[in-house]
């Protein structure tokens, strides 16, 4: 029995900032001290994707030491698996195709209890001469025919929660697999079992979840990291201008300057002297974590 994996997953749409370094440090460090493989997948099925920026995020990632064992995983290659697993759910009549818009979506009544943007179930009855007629119109999406509202969760750090579910979408009208389709995919096939990421993603936890479950993948312990937010209470983004790559090694005085405030935010290094990975490995544990949301 091989004793599982962490992973760090970017999109290669922006350089890595603050937040995504302190995210990709914590899991690290949470895989490593728990004697878990590390895994590393370039999340690149996004129209916004470089790869010259995915260059750039190992390259930083690298340079604050963090290493990752078998080949970086690239999505943009794995589009066999996401379809065979779309085919899996469909050939189970766990799929159909949903024709609306995101303004009919908006406008469309919902039950009193659906989650905040949840899809209110609009083409889940439809026949097959009215998809066919649909279709005739436009190109569908696909979704999953979720027969729960809410899923289980269990977080590292925040505990059990039940997170939303509903008819998510699999696969986008325009042909491109959706992000929560792939990464329970991925995750499966990397062998993944503790998904480290930032606490934005809690609220898609119980759909991903849900859908490991459906195609028989088991489960995942989470590790959802606050995020970083600027004095103006943003969080970063590189669109709003958040410091990346060089300039950001160079204010923070290198890697460990970048590794010594990181290490401090997260209860790890008191001083927020320059530090190294190893030895924010070496102080590691789980009791003294206390990644907060942080002001930078
Ligand atoms: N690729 C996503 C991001 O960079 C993270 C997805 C995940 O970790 O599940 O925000």
């Amino acid at each position: 029995m091989t004793p599982g994996a962490g992973r760090y997953a970017p999109s290669p749409s922006s350089d890595l900032h603050l937040g995504n370094l302190r995210t990709a440090v914590v899991a690290w460090l949470a895989a490593r001290a728990d004697g878990l493989a590390f895994r590393l997948r370039v999340e690149d099925v996004d129209h916004r994707s470089r790869p010259a920026i995915a260059a750039r995020q190992l390259a930083d990632l690298a340079a604050l030491g963090l290493d990752w064992d078998g080949p970086v995983v690239w999505q943009s290659a794995r589009g066999a698996a996401y379809r065979a697993a779309i085919a899996d759910l469909a050939g189970r009549g766990l799929t159909y195709e949903c024709f609306c818009s995101r303004r009919e979506i908006l406008d469309a009544p919902r039950a009193p209890h659906a989650p905040v943007g949840a899809y209110p179930g609009t083409c889940r009855a439809l026949s097959e001469r009215a998809v066919a007629a649909r279709r005739a119109e436009r190109p569908g999406a696909i979704r999953l025919r979720a027969d729960v509202a809410a899923w289980q969760v269990r977080d590292r750090l925040g505990g059990v929660t039940s997170q939303p579910v509903d008819d998510f979408v699999l696969r986008r009208s325009d042909g491109a697999v959706a992000y929560n389709l792939a990464v329970v995919v991925d995750d499966a096939d990397q062998r993944v079992t503790q998904i480290t990421r930032g606490d934005d993603l809690l609220a898609s936890a119980g759909r991903q979840s849900y859908l490991a479950h459906l195609l028989g993948l088991g489960t995942f312990e989470y590790v959802h990291v606050p995020l970083v937010y600027n004095r103006a209470g943003d969080r970063l983004s590189k669109r709003d201008g958040a410091m990346a790559g060089a300039a950001l090694f160079d204010a923070w005085g290198g890697a460990a300057g970048v590794l010594g405030g990181i290490g401090h935010s997260l209860g790890l290094n008191p001083s927020g002297a320059p530090t190294t990975l190893e030895v924010l490995l070496e102080r590691f544990d789980w009791t003294l974590l206390r990644p907060q949301r942080w002001t930078v």
